[in-house]
C-alpha cells in the first residue's frame, strides 16, 4: 500500500520551465532514523503512518506517496560572490506542498534523494552527518524561536556515499514555508524570461506576502524580514557561513545548514566555513552581506515593474532601509538580552562596550548573556576588571529602567538561551551516530527542544568545548 498525504501543489501549477518532474531515486535499504512528531502534528500528518514502512518508503525516496507531485527546482546564484547561471535542486526533491493546522503552507522536500538534472558533478546525495547536523540545528533553531526551515524526518538509505572516505548515506525531510531563494528570481531575471518571473512573482506575494502591492511590495517585505532574521541570528551567536544567494530565503527564513556554526567565545569577525577563506560571511559580515543579497533580488524584479528609472529608485530606496531595519531590530533584542525595557540614546554604545569587553575577555557568548541576569557574569571573562568597569556603568542604567527585578530576569530570560547546539556536540553527536549509536542525537534534540530552560540535568551541554573538544572549521562537505 502507498502512503497518501494531503499534498496541494501550488508550485508544481507554475509554468513547467520553472522545475523538472521527476521522482526520488530508490536506495537499496532504508531505515528510520527519527520522525518529529510535533512537526508531523503541525502539518497534520501522522507520525505514526509516516514511521511505518509505507513512510519509511516514502521518506527515501522508494515510493512516490498518493498526491504527491515529486520535482525539482531551478534557481541561480551568486556563490562567494561569483555568479553561477545554472543551480538548481542537485539532490533534493519537492514533493509537494501541504497546509498545516496552523493554516499556513509548507514544502516538504527530500534531501539526499538522487540525482537531477541540476546535480552537476554531485552525486544527488548526503551522508548521515549534514543529515543529523541540520535536523539538530535546524530544530534548535525553530525552539530558539528564529525563523527557519525544519526537519520531519531522517532515514538512512543503506547505502554508501563518498566524501573524505566512505560514509553512511541518508535523507533529510525538510519542510519550509516554501523553498524559493534569491537566486529563483535571478534565474529568471537573467534569462530575461519575464513570464516567469511574473508568475514568481505573483506566487510568492501569494503565499508569503499577501499584503504586499506588486514586486516592489514583496521586495520590501523581503527586505524587512531579513532584516529581523539576521538580527536574531547575532543575537544567538549564530554564524550562517554561506550566504549565497541561492540559501537567501525570499520569506526569510534560515534556510543551508552546511558550514554553519554559534559561536563559543565571542569573537566580532568570527568565520568557521573551511571554505570561507577570506571571511566574507563572518558573523559581523552577516548585515552587510544581507544587503548585496536584498540588492540582487530588487535588481532581478526590475523588468516587471514599468518604468525603469522609477523603479530603479523605489527599489534602491528599498534596499537602502535595510541597515535602518536591522539595527532596529539588534537595537531591540540587544536591549532585551541586556534587561532595558526602557529606551536611552546611550544603549547602544552601552551594549557595543559590553561586546568589546567580552571579545578581549573570550567570554562564551551564550553563557555571558545567560549569566548577566545573575550575580556570576564576571566569571565569564579573562578581564574581569575591564567587566567591572563596564557593569558600573550598566547597574547605573538599570537603576533608570522602571522594572521589577523578577520582570528583568524574565524578560532576560526569555531572549538569553542557556542552550545552544555546540559545535563539539554536534562533532561527537555524528561520530557516535556513524557507529549506530543515536543517544546523543536524542538528547541534543530534547534538551534544544527547550533552549529558555535551565534543565539542570542537561548542565553539562551549557559547556563551551574544552581545548582538545573545541571545533575550529565546518565543512560544506555535505
Ligand atoms: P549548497 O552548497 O548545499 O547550497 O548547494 C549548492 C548547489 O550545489 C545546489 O545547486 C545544490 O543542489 C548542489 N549540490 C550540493 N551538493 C550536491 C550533491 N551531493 N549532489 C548534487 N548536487 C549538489
Ligand atoms: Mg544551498
Amino acid at each position: 500500500m502507498t502512503l497518501s498525504l494531503p499534498f496541494d501543489n501550488s508550485y508544481a501549477r507554475l509554468p513547467s520551465r520553472m522545475f523538472t518532474a521527476l521522482a526520488p531515486t530508490p536506495v537499496p535499504a532504508p531505515s528510520l532514523i527519527k520522525v518529529n512528531a510535533g512537526l508531523a502534528a503541525l502539518l497534520g500528518l501522522d507520525a505514526a503512518a509516516l514511521a511505518s514502512p509505507e513512510g519509511v518508503a516514502v521518506l527515501a525516496g522508494n515510493a512516490v506517496a498518493e498526491g504527491s507531485q515529486p520535482l525539482a527546482q531551478v534557481y541561480a546564484g551568486h556563490q562567494f560572490g561569483g555568479w553561477s547561471p545554472q543551480l538548481g535542486d542537485g539532490r533534493a526533491i519537492l514533493l509537494g506542498e501541504v497546509v498545516g493546522t496552523d493554516g499556513i503552507r509548507r514544502d516538504i522536500q527530500l534531501k539526499g534523494s538522487g540525482p537531477t538534472p541540476y546535480s552537476r558533478s554531485g552525486d544527488g546525495r548526503a551522508w548521515l552527518g549534514p543529515v543529523l547536523r541540520e535536523y539538530v540545528v535546524s530544530e534548535a533553531m525553530h525552539a530558539l524561536g528564529i525563523p527557519t526551515t525544519r526537519a520531519l524526518a531522517a532515514v538512512l538509505t543503506g547505502d554508501t556515499v563518498y566524501r573524505e572516505g566512505p560514509k553512511p548515506g541518508a535523507v533529510l525531510t525538510r519542510v519550509a514555508q516554501s523553498h524559493i531563494r534569491t537566486g529563483t528570481f535571478q534565474y529568471f531575471a537573467a534569462r530575461g524570461d519575464v513570464a516567469a518571473l511574473t508568475a514568481l512573482t505573483d506566487h510568492v506575494i501569494a503565499r508569503h506576502y499577501p499584503d504586499a502591492d506588486g514586486p516592489l511590495g514583496m521586495v520590501q517585505a523581503a527586505i524587512a524580514r531579513q532584516a529581523r532574521l539576521i538580527a536574531q541570528w547575532m543575537s544567538v551567536g549564530f554564524i550562517h557561513g554561506v550566504m549565497n544567494t541561492d540559501n537567501s530565503h525570499v520569506a526569510g527564513e534560515t534556510i543551508d545548514y552546511g558550514p554553519c556554526a554559534f559561536m563559543e567565545a565571542y569573537f566580532s569577525n568570527m568565520v568557521y566555513s573551511s571554505i570561507d577563506q577570506f571571511g566574507r560571511y563572518a558573523y559581523d559580515k552577516q548585515p552587510d552581506i544581507a544587503v548585496w543579497n536584498m540588492a540582487q533580488l530588487a535588481t532581478s524584479v526590475l523588468p516587471i515593474m514599468g518604468d525603469r528609472d522609477a523603479a530603479i529608485d523605489a527599489l534602491t530606496q528599498a534596499v537602502h532601509a535595510f541597515p535602518d531595519l536591522f539595527r532596529a531590530e539588534w537595537l531591540s533584542i540587544f536591549r532585551r538580552k541586556i534587561g532595558l525595557a526602557s529606551v536611552e540614546d546611550d544603549d547602544e554604545a552601552l551594549i557595543g562596550r559590553l561586546l568589546a569587553v567580552m571579545e578581549q575577555g573570550q567570554a562564551d557568548f551564550t553563557n555571558t548573556f545567560r549569566a548577566l541576569s545573575g550575580p556570576d557574569a564576571r566569571d565569564q571573562f579573562l578581564n574581569r576588571e575591564a567587566f567591572d568597569v563596564w557593569a558600573a556603568d550598566y547597574h547605573d542604567r538599570l537603576a533608570r529602567d522602571p522594572q521589577t527585578p523578577a520582570a528583568r530576569r524574565a524578560m532576560m530570560d526569555a531572549v538569553n538561551p542557556a542552550f545552544i547546539p555546540r559545535n563539539h556536540r554536534i562533532e561527537q553527536m555524528i561520530g557516535a551516530a556513524v557507529q549506530g549509536d543515536f543517544t546523543l542525537f536524542e538528547t541534543l534534540n530534547t534538551l534544544l527542544a527547550r533552549p529558555y530552560d535551565d534543565q539542570p540535568e542537561f548542565a553539562a551541554y551549557r559547556n563551551p568545548a574544552t581545548a582538545t573538544e573545541a571545533v575550529r572549521a565546518t565543512f560544506c562537505g555535505t
